[in-house]
């Protein structure tokens, strides 16, 4: 019930109660006054009465009239003093009443609001289960209250290709999908046992006084497997795998904070190793994410200690035999440990972002080694290699649209380099970026194709200029085999495409007449050059040209 002001509060003065409702004040103030009013009434009554009769007068009737009339007057007196200090009671016990109700409400809202502020801070909004705060409060209160009690399971769950979901459907269709799962996954929970979201589409369960891990491994299996299915959102269907991460009390951490480490560390080996599998920690991991981060810290150090330089492999066109172009290849000279292969840093650099800044230094390395390509008259093509976290972000277009105004670049000189790996995550985004980077003027090239995806299929949709069939597929090759077969057809697809074709990881002069016999156009290989620093390759260049 709402509480309203009494209405006096709201138009009347404020009293002072205090002073107005002291009893003994009160009790003073009517004896004063029937003091005054009775010595006042008895001096100037006689007076008058002398003054308006004289002495003749009737004085005993005088006399009664006069106590009669005294008596009202003081009765009247009375009334209205003591009324209005009933009022001023009535007045003040409302006042009262309403201070009480209003703190009343007081403690029953603030009630309320720590309700709120407690299910705010330890429980997530989206799915009502507990979040880690909560988390890690229970799994360190457990390991005070029983710090010999049998171990503790801390799973590390993440949904693989969620961001893909959230791309294709929408976040809330994303939303949904982590609704469902966690739904169906918390109704095998039993207490003490905890199942938290720890944000995103990562979310841990905690299993509480385990025996032994053989008991306990089998019990992850069922639960994964129990929500590792096909689920359908919004009419499509998808099948949704989860790359999951095992670390246990004590072994593999004595705290929440070691375990969580721990288990997010199992989770993306087992998210490196493919996804869809359960990885349980091993003391190994520790030593390599110590070195990761090592070479990470290194690596944001590397630009500024101009430890990297670019490398070129030339490109020969296989129908003159001269060559093309080059593609860029970064290298890090390290101070300590030397050369680092590319593969090494690239993959790490994309994990946390730092290839957005490696990439704006191939580019600008690329722009001022530019005018050395135009050797003899003859304009070379330069390849970069582009990854995919640079292609997929926002900062990619206006980034070398600028590039080329900036240092007066001829865009139809430049190929770039997509993987793959970049064009299946999101399919119709990439169809939208490789569409304005056309637009552009540069040339798109798929590379290292023909490692795993069955690529075929999509190769028709994207506007794409030049395959490289990846080393791999070359080295493996022998004449009359499945693989043999498949070649030539990816060959003849791609010409019919009206697609050029290079082979990359020539290394021997029988893979460079063989491909040369099945009409591939380009060829990159040890076979004729290894990548070199850019003085060393336009010497190569002036060689090898027709005199
Ligand atoms: P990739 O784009 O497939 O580059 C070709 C790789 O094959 C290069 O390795 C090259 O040195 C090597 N190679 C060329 N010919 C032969 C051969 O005949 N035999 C053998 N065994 N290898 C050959 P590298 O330089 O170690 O680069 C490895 C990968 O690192 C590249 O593969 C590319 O994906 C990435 N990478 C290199 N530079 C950059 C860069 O500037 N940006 C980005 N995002 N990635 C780069
Ligand atoms: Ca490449
Ligand atoms: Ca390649």
């Amino acid at each position: 019930m709402p509480i309203t002001k009494p209405e006096h509060r709201k138009t009347q003065k404020k009293y002072d109660f205090d002073k107005e409702l002291n009893p003994t004040n009160m009790t003073l103030k009517i004896i004063i006054l029937y003091l005054i009013l009775g010595i006042l009434w008895i001096l100037l009554s006689d007076w008058i009465v002398n003054l308006m009769l004289g002495e003749a007068g009737n004085t005993q009737i005088v006399q009664s009239v006069k106590g009669v009339f005294y008596i009202f007057a003081t009765a009247g007196v009375f009334y209205f003093v003591i009324r209005r200090s009933i009022q001023i009671y009535a007045m003040a016990l409302s006042d009262l009443k309403y201070a009480f109700s209003e703190l009343d409400l007081s403690h029953q809202i603030s009630l309320e609001l720590d309700e709120k502020l407690y299910k705010l801070a330890y429980y997530d909004a989206l799915t009502g289960l507990p979040n880690k705060v909560l988390l890690e409060n229970t799994i360190n209160q457990y390991i005070t209250d029983h710090p010999r009690d049998g171990l503790i399971g801390f799973v590390y769950f993440d949904i693989d290709e969620f961001s893909n979901i959230n791309e294709v459907k929408g976040h809330s269709i994303g939303d949904d999908l982590i609704k469902q799962i966690l739904s169906t996954l918390h109704l095998e929970i039993k207490e003490p046992n905890m199942l938290a979201r720890m944000g995103g589409d990562e979310f841990v369960l905690a299993i509480f006084g385990i025996e032994k891990l053989d008991q306990f491994m089998p019990l992850v299996e069922s639960l994964v497997k129990l929500i590792r299915k096909t689920y359908v959102l919004e009419e499509d269907e998808f099948f949704v795998t989860f790359s999951v991460g095992v670390a246990l009390y004590p072994d593999h951490g004595k705290d929440y904070i070691t375990l969580l480490r721990h288990a997010d560390a199992a989770q993306s080996i087992a998210k490196a190793k493919g996804r869809d599998q359960i990885v349980i920690f091993d003391d190994e991991m520790v030593t390599m994410i110590r070195q990761q981060t090592e070479l990470l810290n290194q690596l944001r150090r590397a630009i500024e200690n101009k430890e990297f330089s670019l490398h070129y492999q030339p490109i020969i066109n296989l129908h003159d035999d001269q060559p093309s172009g080059v593609e860029a290849l970064i290298r890090w000279q390290h101070p300590i440990k030397g050369f680092i292969p590319p593969l090494e840093f690239i993959s790490l650099s994309e994990k946390n972002g730092y290839i957005k800044e490696i990439s704006q230094w191939v580019f600008k390395e690329i722009a001022a080694q530019y005018e050395a390509w135009t050797i003899q008259g003859k304009a070379f093509r330069i390849s970069i290699n582009i990854s995919p976290v640079m292609l997929m972000s926002e900062i990619f277009i206006p980034y070398v649209n600028e590039w080329i105004s900036t240092y007066h670049l001829d865009s139809s000189t430049i190929t770039l380099e997509i993987t793959e790996t970049a064009i299946i995550e999101d399919i119709q985004k990439s169809i939208h970026v490789l569409k304005q980077l056309k637009k552009l003027g540069f040339h798109i090239a798929l590379d290292d194709f023909g490692t795993g995806y069955s690529s075929l299929t999509y190769l028709q949709k994207l506007p794409i200029d030049i395959i490289k069939i990846d080393r791999s597929f070359i080295s493996t090759i022998k004449p009359n085999t499945e693989e043999f077969y498949v070649l030539r057809y990816m060959i003849e697809l791609a010409h019919h495409l009206n697609l050029q074709v290079v082979a990359e990881g020539i290394e021997t002069i029988e893979q460079a007449q063989m491909i040369k016999k099945y009409e591939v156009d380009f060829a990159q290989g040890y076979f004729f050059c290894r990548p070199m620093p850019q003085m060393r390759v336009i010497e190569y260049f002036k060689e090898i040209s027709p005199k």
